[in-house]
């Protein structure tokens, strides 16, 4: 097996037994990136020279037998989203062209903390609006399983270079899916944590009340080393929450018999793919063979989440994307006559199709005499979505659902219709608007050999029942195991 193929735990096992040099793993990597990123385009930048420094700083540090962290030498890539002290963050926007953070985001002094070596920042639909990576306004990042299809989004190159080998493991953020939709579709894991478990500081906020920031890696186990490092009460950020924070990689491994999983009637609908259906069940029927207790549950405002989300997702985007007017952000157009020109004309340039159509969508929603009709009306129905999750979870402790109704589509399929686009995101946004925890992992392919992937929601602050499930899933299937040479 090559370095590069190896996840976060495996290259752990390596590195701390000193079998390899974090320079070895960097260089692995590095090579791997030059043979196959221009087939996949999956980052925005690959910041190789800052990481064979770190990668040697490191290895003096290990040599010298100094602690340096749970993931020392372990190479990661993260979504361009992510604000990176000294490294170009865009957002994959024009509009945020040359734009450097003076600071890092809590994550990723985190992560530096416990030692990964920081390999690039990945592509995204611009401000992690879409399903697809299309809507990046600098590169189309393909699906490492079909150069042809798209590799899901808004966090797809973070999936990409994960499918692709281009990384250990990933950061990605998901707002209603942008983790656990491109994680399904590229056959890895994605895990969006329940709302305020992850600090979002030096996250560039697109909807503030369902930003998320979690881990994409190669299998369960590499889920919960990442969140075990990026989890925890942040100061900076007033929507962490202060709770203690388990060790989740001791809830791996734990049985599961009696642990009742919800199916709720309303996620297996029309319009699915039916080998996405087929999958789904046959995961069922694994679940029950290992000991848990399957039960139909119902989620009865489901069909009004996909509305609801996209009210308030384009109210909060329209006020959040304000601050990019040409005054302290990326680009300013230029010679313009006066200031209002130059805010309207930056914007007018800088700002892609899709990002313009939220912010108008989002600014109608909000304004007068509209507010009542549509904003505050969607947030209603956003309170009785998270009201049929609590009634859910009395009867049982996860809730399993398709992750994406299909399998990645074909590059440019949906681009011309924004509303189908909408609509891959139906089975994973509502977490998001209940603020609970979700994960995506691997659960079969189709007949063309794409992945298919599985969704389990969990309590709010849950994430460890999530990773138990999915971890004994994982046991007893191969799917995650499965590769296609580039
Ligand atoms: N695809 C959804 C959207 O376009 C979700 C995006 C996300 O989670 N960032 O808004």
């Amino acid at each position: 097996m090559e370095l590069y193929e190896l996840g976060i735990h495996g290259l752990q096992e390596l590195l701390q037994r000193r079998k390899v040099t974090a320079g070895e793993v960097l260089r692995a990597f590095l090579k791997r990136i030059a043979q196959v990123e221009g087939k996949v385009h999956a980052f925005m930048a690959v910041t190789g020279r800052e990481a064979l420094g770190m990668a040697a700083r490191l290895d003096r540090r290990i040599a010298r037998g100094d602690d340096v962290g749970p993931l020392a030498g372990i190479p990661l890539a993260i979504k361009d989203v992510i604000c990176t002290q000294g490294i170009p963050t865009t957002c994959s926007s024009k509009i945020l062209e040359g734009f450097i953070p003076p600071y890092d985001a809590t994550v990723m002094k985190q992560l530096y903390q416990a030692g990964m070596v920081l390999l690039g920042k990945t592509n995204m639909d611009e401000f992690a609006m879409g399903s697809s990576t299309e809507n990046s306004g600098y590169k189309v990042t393909r699906n490492p399983w079909d150069l042809g299809r798209v590799p899901g989004g808004s966090s797809g190159g973070s999936a990409a270079t994960v499918a692709a080998d281009l990384c250990a493991g990933a950061l990605g953020s998901d707002t209603g899916g942008s983790i656990r939709q491109p994680a399904a579709l590229c056959g890895i894991v994605g895990l969006k944590p329940t709302y305020g478990r992850v600090s979002r500081y030096g996250l560039v906020a697109f909807a503030s009340s369902l930003d998320q920031i979690g881990p994409m890696t190669k299998d369960v186990r590499d889920a919960a080393i990442l969140l075990n490092v990026i989890t925890g009460h942040d100061p900076c950020d007033s929507t962490s929450v202060n709770l203690p924070v388990p060790d989740y990689t001791a809830a791996l491994g734990r049985e599961i018999t009696n642990l009742r999983i919800g199916i709720p009637d309303e996620y297996f609908v029309e319009g699915m793919d039916p080998e996405v259906e087929t999958a789904t069940r046959q995961a069922i029927t694994v679940l029950e063979s290992l000991g848990a207790k399957a039960e139909r549950i119902t989620l009865p405002h489901t069909e009004y989440a996909v509305a609801t989300y996209y009210l308030v997702a384009t109210a909060e985007a329209s006020s959040n994307l304000a601050r990019f007017d040409g005054v302290k952000y990326g680009i300013r157009a230029p010679e313009s006559k006066d200031l209002l020109a130059m805010y309207t004309g930056t914007r007018q340039e800088g700002f892609g199709a899709e990002v313009k159509r939220r912010i108008m969508l989002g600014t109608y929603a909000l304004s007068a005499g509209y507010y009542d009709a549509y904003y505050l009306k969607a947030l209603k129905v956003r309170t009785l979505i998270r009201k049929d999750f609590e009634e859910a979870f009395k009867r049982c402790e996860v809730i399993l659902t398709p992750t994406a109704p299909t399998a990645a589509f074909r590059l440019g399929e949906k681009t011309d219709d924004p509303l189908t686009m909408y609509l891959s995101d139906i089975f994973t946004i509502s977490a998001n608007l209940a603020g609970i925890p979700g994960i995506s992992l691997p659960c079969g392919f189709t007949q063309a050999g794409l992945p298919i992937g599985l969704q389990l929601l969990g309590k709010p602050f849950d994430e460890e029942t999530l990773l138990q499930l999915a971890f004994a899933y994982e046991q007893a299937t191969d799917w995650h195991k499965r590769k296609r040479p580039l």
